[in-house]
């Protein structure tokens, strides 16, 4: 089986036969800039000790510091969090923000921890990658399992090994040490605005229009509910411990309580239904927002949405591109979809960087404005290059990173100086 990085650099190459770029930035966007591996030792309440391991990865630098977020999850390894953090450079390039892409995490199933365990953890983690990131270099934020209350403690552990407030090396913050309005529901808020802004553009209306949501994280939850609010008919919910269907319509607010207070949506009313047939259902807009590679070369021809939403990271494995696009069916790529998130932790840092905040209103209109540019730049860019979104995306990407590097300049220059 091909590892996600192979998945990652297929998605390149698939660009680069529409564009040319240097072959020096080809070559350095082949591997990260730098990889950290640290253990993570946590003393547990009942006097063990535990050691997890843990990862940051800094991809590129080439537009700005390293930015990306921290997940907690059992399945974190070396190669999921390098593709991650090299989807975090191609996302922050598309949405023209001034950062490279970076990603952490620990090997650790947080829901097997007491609360006072993962603030140690958090903490801990910082104390082991705290000389890598900074405000200027690196700045991390929450991504699978991490939230703001993480954050919050992970912020605090920089303070005091640097006695200094530094509130712009993490983003995601609790408002109260720094953090900016919406950060919370940005993702969700994103993927709705790149959905609305393709929806028009195909003349379609939302009423009438089926959605299904795979993962009902935070960005989960808030697309469903976006969609329901604006007429969208919500169909199908599922979490990892399964789903649940209706045709006439899913009530998204007792979800939402089933899912906070009694821990999962199968708690909720509705016809039950595992994931693997979400992903396959009759839906017109299918939004995968859990994990990596849910549809892949085996269930790919399966699909019949005609619209995916690539909440999650990496949902769609590349080896299933082929199939969606010869059936036709229109995906909003992870690195523009998914990129309200890293737009409203820029908006974080200028905010603390300047110490003046901006109102609620202020940021909505502000990430509003950037998704429903970046949605429409990238539309057109497919249309003129006649591929599909997510190609054009990583043309887009990809260009914008050449030209940077041309700015210092590359192998073609000092050739021309030579000749
Ligand atoms: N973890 C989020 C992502 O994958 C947000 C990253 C950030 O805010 O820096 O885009």
């Amino acid at each position: 089986m091909p590892s996600l990085f192979d998945g990652a650099s297929a998605r390149i190459e698939a660009a680069l036969e529409h564009i040319e770029i240097s072959e020096d930035v080809a070559q350095r966007l082949a591997q990260p800039d730098s990889a950290l591996k640290v253990s993570v030792p946590l003393r547990r309440d009942d006097g063990r000790l535990t050691v997890y391991s843990g990862y940051r990865v800094r991809y590129d630098s080439t537009l700005g510091p390293a930015k990306g977020g921290i997940r907690f999850h059992p399945d974190v390894n070396a190669d999921e969090v390098s593709t991650l953090a090299f989807w975090m450079t191609m996302k922050c390039a598309v949405m023209g923000l001034p950062f490279g892409g970076g990603k952490g995490g620990v090997a650790v199933d947080p829901k097997e921890l007491s609360p006072a365990e993962l603030e140690r953890l958090s903490r801990t983690y910082i104390d082991a990658i705290a000389d890598f990131i900074g405000p200027d270099s690196d700045i991390p934020a929450p991504d699978v399992n991490t939230n703001p209350r993480v954050m919050g403690w992970m912020a605090d552990q920089y303070r005091i090994i640097r006695r200094a407030h530094t509130p712009a090396v993490i983003t995601g913050k609790p408002i109260e040490m720094g953090g900016s309005a919406g950060r919370t529901t940005a993702t969700g808020d994103g993927a709705f605005h790149a959905l609305a802004t393709m929806m028009e553009r195909w003349e379609r209306q939302a009423d009438g229009t089926t959605v299904a949501v795979q993962g009902f994280g935070n960005a989960g939850q808030r697309f469903a509910k976006l969609c329901a609010n604006a007429g969208y008919t919500v169909v199908a919910v599922s979490d990892s411990s399964g789903g649940i269907h209706n045709a006439e319509g899913l009530d998204i607010e007792s979800l939402i309580e089933a899912k906070n207070d009694k821990g999962s949506v199968t708690e909720a009313e509705g016809e039950a239904l595992s994931n693997a047939d979400l992903i396959t259902m009759e839906v017109d807009v299918l939004a995968p927002a859990a994990l990596e590679s849910v549809i892949t070369a085996d269930n790919a021809e399966d699909v019949s949405a005609g619209v995916i939403v690539e909440i999650a990271n990496g949902p769609i494995a590349s080896e299933a591109d082929a199939t969606l696009i010869d059936n036709g069916v229109a995906v909003l790529p992870d690195i523009l979809a998914n990129a309200g998130g890293v737009t409203v932790s820029y908006f974080e840092w200028v905010q603390n960087r300047q110490a003046w905040y901006w109102d609620a209103e202020t940021v909505a209109r502000r990430l509003e404005d950037r998704m429903v540019g970046a949605t429409r730049a990238l539309a057109d860019r497919a249309k003129d290059e006649h591929v599909d979104l997510r190609t054009a995306a990583y043309i887009m990407a990809l260009e914008k990173i050449d030209r940077a590097a041309a700015a210092v300049g590359t192998t073609e220059f000092f050739r021309a100086r030579q000749g």
